[in-house]
């Protein structure tokens, strides 16, 4: 029901929306270069594997921030505008580097409408499988929300 008065709402508006206040388009604030370009390659593998148009740009709709998370386990989050991705805590650059690689995959495909995998190797698994490219299951689940709607 809410989800059918979003969408009719969005009929309504969207004619008159610019081409950067898109779904798939998220404004990036306070990452560094390195961080920034970590997202971009989770982008371009959602968009590569599943056939998403994810991007960045300076007028999008959505945000991607960096930002410390209140709990140590949360690693990211995503609020229906805002994807939340934490900083590196361990220290060691690459696995920083690849836990950013997987939070960022993991929220997007959230931002993507995507929910949890019961599958535990999932990039959409909840128990932090830490996998850094996506899975076949992972783009079936895509595929699927897409084909139900
Ligand atoms: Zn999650």
């Amino acid at each position: 029901m809410v989800r059918e008065l979003v969408f009719a709402l969005l009929a309504v508006v969207g004619c008159s929306m610019p081409l950067e206040g898109e779904r798939d388009c998220f404004r990036a604030r306070g990452l560094s270069e390195a961080q920034l370009a970590v997202v971009q390659e989770a982008m371009d593998e959602w968009n590569a594997r599943a056939g998403t148009e994810l991007r960045t740009g300076v007028d999008c709709t959505y945000t991607i921030v960096m930002r410390d998370m209140p709990k140590a386990e949360r690693l990211g989050e995503w609020d229906g505008e805002t994807v939340s991705l934490r900083p590196g805590t361990t220290g060691i650059p690459e696995a920083d580097r690849d836990i950013l690689r997987w939070e960022a995959l993991h929220e997007l495909g959230h931002a993507l409408g995507l929910g949890h995998s019961e599958q535990p190797e999932d990039v959409m698994s909840a128990y932090h499988s830490f996998q850094t490219g996506l899975t076949d299951g992972d783009v079936a689940a895509y595929r699927l929300s897409r084909s139900g709607s």
